[in-house]
């Protein structure tokens, strides 16, 4: 089963208990085996399912017990156990900013490490880290071009030779030469065999104590499924791994069983390659990973990528206007514009809580990313007075519009409908907020659950996870610091409409 599918048998599990009447044991019992069955198909260790299952019925009771918001404290507990599936009491080696990291990557061939080292030293280079790659594999033919192909694509100071045999030699040496240059971060690319042969970690033991690296990052293929958990401990065995890479999460990959191996070599996870390009790569949070996954969002790497791309100014003003309840198509075109520079939406979708794979089906991020490209040539092409809501569009003005962007009329009115349809939603949650504060939601939190139902479109509410979560979520947004930029998730919701459409046309997933 690949994750997204895992993703959606999880929610289904914790959807059962959205729509029971009483939680209780029995209700417990039935999505923990649906949970467990899932897992299990995305090849979770057999042991690890039932220790999870185990955790949620002991900490159970505790909910049962307790006041509050059941639903909500078991999703929450579900997460949570999920969460610490993927976690380590083993932090992860930090980087020493003007020091020399040495970073040596481990693995078996084919499972990515060059690829890898490289997105590695890419991604530390863009936040103005002194990289540098060291190819130290001798055993396979063309490896030391592969790097250096790498490398030149990427701008990195590369060493290597075609001539030297001797592995452990060559990544002295390179070490030696990065050293001697101050650079802060020398990654050093090792061989790896079809299988895990004596010969591949005497080899990999040698170069580890010629070099002595600051951290050993294991490499691991998650196409392998179940065989990951004998691999990792493998490894493990042998030199003194102090992360993990899991590649290949993109596509088909079943995933479970390389996540969860993590558990094996007692060793956190650190990043995750999505695909073959230098960019398809991403840190990893347990948390986070696992909210994305359920389509809970990721509020706070959201809020953080916002942060990076939103003019401040603008959102001050935003801010105002949605406490007033107005949304114009200027703000509705400032929105676009920052959700356009966050990079391509499939990169960013999943951090939107309900939108992940529900109102953007995954594979169609590109059709949602051209509509709104789409949109904002519509939107350039108008007056100010028509971005100010002071004049409203009229059907002259609304073919002249759709010429000078290459579209039709109907495709300007579409546009029109979905902005209308949020700037409704705005207008009634700035007379919630208004009337209701959000003080009131703890004192209240029944009374402001109604009102919010009232106001969010039904199955918008569906697709967030249902009121609680919604509340949770706001909740979430209130505990932030400097919240006035977050208004920036304002034209999401215009967003989410944009794919809406397109996702009723193809019909369920
Ligand atoms: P090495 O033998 O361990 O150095 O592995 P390579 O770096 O040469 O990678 C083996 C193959 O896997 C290459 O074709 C890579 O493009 C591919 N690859 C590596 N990481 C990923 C990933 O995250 N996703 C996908 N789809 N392919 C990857
Ligand atoms: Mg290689």
């Amino acid at each position: 089963m690949v994750l997204a599918e895992l993703g959606l048998k999880i929610k289904d599990a914790l959807g059962k208990i959205n729509g029971a009447e009483v939680i209780d044991k029995k209700l417990l019992d039935e999505v923990l085996n649906i949970l467990g069955v899932a897992l299990m198909k995305a090849d979770v260790n057999l042991k690890q399912v039932a220790k999870l299952q185990n955790n949620i019925r002991a900490k159970f009771p505790e909910i049962e017990e307790h006041s509050g918001n059941k639903r909500l404290q078991v999703q929450r507990l579900v997460v949570g156990e999920l969460s610490g599936m993927l976690s380590t009491e083993r932090k992860p080696y930090v980087m020493k900013k003007g020091k020399q990291n040495i970073i040596m990557f481990v693995g078996l061939q084919g499972s990515g490490k060059t690829t890898t080292c490289t997105k590695y030293a890419h991604f530390y280079q863009k936040k103005g880290w002194k990289v540098s790659l060291v190819c130290a594999d001798t055993f396979r033919a063309g490896a030391f071009d592969q790097l250096k192909q790498n490398a030149t694509k990427c701008r990195i100071p590369f060493y290597g030779s075609y001539t030297e045999m001797d592995p452990v030699k060559i990544a002295e040496e390179g070490v030696q030469h990065f050293k001697k240059q101050n650079y802060e971060l020398i990654i050093v690319d090792t061989s790896g065999r079809h299988k895990q042969e004596d010969s591949l970690f005497d080899e990999m033991k040698q170069v580890s104590t010629a070099i002595n690296p600051d951290d050993i990052v294991f490499i691991m293929d998650s196409h392998i499924g179940q065989a990951c958990h004998d691999q990792a401990l493998a490894f493990k065995k042998c030199v003194n791994v102090g992360s993990v890479i899991i590649t290949k999460l993109d596509g088909h990959a079943k995933g479970g069983g390389a996540l969860s191996a993590v558990a094996t070599t007692e060793s956190p996870i650190t990043f995750i390659g999505t695909g073959e390009h230098f960019e398809d790569f991403e840190p990893f949070d347990p948390q986070t990973f696992i909210k994305e996954l359920l389509g809970l969002g990721n509020l706070k790497g959201l809020f953080e990528k916002v942060k990076e791309v939103v003019n401040v100014e603008n959102q001050k003003k935003l801010a105002e206007n949605l406490q007033k309840g107005v949304f114009t198509i200027r703000d509705m075109r400032d929105q676009y514009s920052s959700v356009l520079k966050m990079g391509p939406l499939d990169k960013v979708i999943g951090m939107i809580p309900g939108l992940g794979n529900n109102i953007i089906p995954k594979g169609k991020e590109k059709d949602a990313q051209a509509k709104i490209k789409k949109f904002m040539c519509m939107m350039d092409s108008m007056t100010d007075e028509e971005l100010d809501g002071k004049k409203k569009l009229n059907e002259s003005r609304m073919i002249r519009i759709s010429k000078g962007c290459g579209c039709v009329p109907t495709d300007v009115s579409d546009f029109l409908e979905e902005y209308n349809k949020f700037a409704k939603m705005v207008e009634k949650m700035g007379k919630f907020s208004k009337g209701t504060g959000m003080n009131e939601m703890n004192r209240n939190p029944g009374m402001v659950a109604n009102k919010l139902g009232s106001i969010v479109p039904q199955n918008v509410l569906n697709q967030l996870g249902g009121t609680g979560n919604l509340m949770n979520m706001m909740k979430d947004l209130g505990n932030m610091e400097g919240m006035e930029q977050f208004a920036g998730m304002a034209g999401m919701g215009g967003l989410g409409g944009a794919g809406r459409g397109r996702g009723r046309g193809k019909g369920k997933r």
